[in-house]
């Protein structure tokens, strides 16, 4: 399969400019002007933009809560995150029963991802306790190319301090990047405990009862455990506050090395105010909760200045009507997740432009600095001779994001009305067009498995 794209203003994350770019046998063979080559496929971009592929490396497909499952299995996900522009994802995998070996883990996600998705796809490991044997599986993940691994610091698979600080030892020495979703336990389940006896039962007190500094507290925490292993590469999962992305900058300041800043969508977009609605609110219950306007500018400030270094998404949709809906009698009970992945690329590009971002830095934390992070690079997310094809062309034209131009299972958007100033047109994944003019073009599976690997640690 060949495939050429003439005269069409490309992006590569450094500079910008009309060319035309040839793949053939899933790799970019050219970038150049006037080239004179014959292809199978041949697309004029005239007045379009091209920018490498979406990489989104925060995902939930077919996550497993025990009463719901999300509800974008590994079909429907990865449709909407083309469809979105982005063109390979590192999914979180969900728990098996306790004790579960992480190897049975990633073989179940594994099977039901087989013969799925449209797009290249990873997984991130998982860890709900750390025993012997499983702190010595890190190293044979690593080798599979699974180099990152998920703990969490609430919820029911919470993981103790000391246990954490085995993982990150371990990590230390195998190179694995360890992700953390920060948020201080305890404190939220009194808050939680407290609102329950008042009576209070509204969305807007699952922000309430999650306040900025229980993400900073566990932040900070992990900086400083990180410290004591020696500085293995701590990524935290979905900053949200203004107070932890302080604590990061902080660490980076004391010396730490190796810590990185990934947000999302959602809190570069909307605050929490969408909770003071308490139907439309549910939409929005997840974790940690959207904040508040300072924590919004905060953020951006980051991204301008350069501490913030990704930005995912955190896809976890649960059906409004029939999941959420039901249990709007008490926040505590609504699943947590919402979708985003098909939004991602387009808000930020828009969102980021009319804040005076260019398009090229924002691909550093769309693209190019998940890639290198996570293991991908330069495989993926380099729009360079001799990497795999995968781009996206543009239309540079206002549309309206709404539920009914979305292609998630989920029944609602929570971006309804966004006003789009970049519209995906074709999804080209390596070197095959995978989505074009509206339409998906490739077979269920067409997506491979990306054995990720650093270059050195
Ligand atoms: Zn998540």
């Amino acid at each position: 399969m060949s495939i050429l794209i003439k005269n069409i203003e490309i992006y590569n994350g450094k500079d910008n400019f009309i060319a035309d770019i040839y793949a053939e046998d899933e790799i970019i063979k050219n970038i150049g002007q006037n080239l004179q080559v014959k292809a199978e496929k041949l697309i004029d971009g005239t007045g379009k933009i091209l920018l490498p592929g979406g990489i989104d490396v925060h995902t939930h497909f077919n996550l497993d809560l025990g009463e719901f499952v999300a509800v974008d299995d590994w079909k429907s996900g990865p449709v909407a995150a083309a469809f979105g522009g982005t063109t390979t994802v590192v999914d979180h995998i969900g728990f098996l029963e306790r004790g579960s070996s992480l190897q049975s883990m990633v073989d179940h996600y594994h099977e039901i991802s087989k013969d799925k998705p449209i797009i290249d796809f990873s997984f991130h490991g998982v860890m709900q306790e750390t025993e012997d044997s499983m702190i010595d599986e890190i190293q044979t993940l690593y080798d599979e190319g699974i180099v990152s691994l998920k703990l969490y610091t609430t919820y029911g698979g919470k993981v103790e301090d000391d246990q954490i600080l085995k993982v990150l030892q371990k990590a230390k020495e195998t190179g694995t990047v360890v992700c953390v979703h920060c948020e201080n336990d305890g404190s939220i389940k009194v808050l939680r405990e407290e609102s329950e006896k008042e009576g209070h039962f509204e969305p807007i007190y699952h922000a309430k009862t999650r306040p900025n500094v229980t993400e900073a507290e566990a932040i900070n925490r992990l900086a400083y455990l990180s410290k004591i292993a020696g500085d293995p590469k701590l990524y935290i999962v979905h900053t949200s506050t203004s107070e932890g992305l302080e604590e990061i900058k902080k660490a980076r300041k004391n010396g730490l090395k190796n810590i990185y800043c990934e947000t999302c969508t959602q809190y570069l977009t909307l605050t929490e105010d969408k909770y003071l609605d308490e139907v439309e609110g549910l939409k929005y219950i997840m974790a940690p909760p959207l904040r508040k306007e300072k924590d919004v500018e905060a953020l951006w400030k980051g991204i301008i200045d350069g501490d913030v270094d990704v930005i995912a998404t955190d896809h976890c949709p649960f059906m409004f009507k029939e999941h959420k809906l039901k249990y709007k009698d008490d926040f505590k009970k609504v699943p947590g997740g919402a979708p985003g992945v098909e939004e991602r690329m387009e808000i930020i590009l828009t969102e980021g432009t009319k804040r005076g971002v260019s398009i090229n830095r924002l691909l550093d934390l769309l693209v190019h600095n998940p890639a290198k992070i996570m293991g991908l690079y330069p495989k993926k997310g380099n729009l360079s001779i001799g990497s795999d094809a995968d781009f996206v062309i543009y239309n540079k034209e206002q549309y309206t994001i709404s539920e009914n131009n979305r292609h998630s299972a989920v029944d609602y958007t929570g971006y309804e009305g966004f006003k789009s100033n970049f519209k995906v047109d074709t999804v080209i994944i390596r070197g095959k067009v995978v989505v074009e003019k509206g339409k998906q073009v490739a077979k269920e599976g067409y997506g491979k498995f990306v054995k990720r690997i650093f270059e050195k640690h």
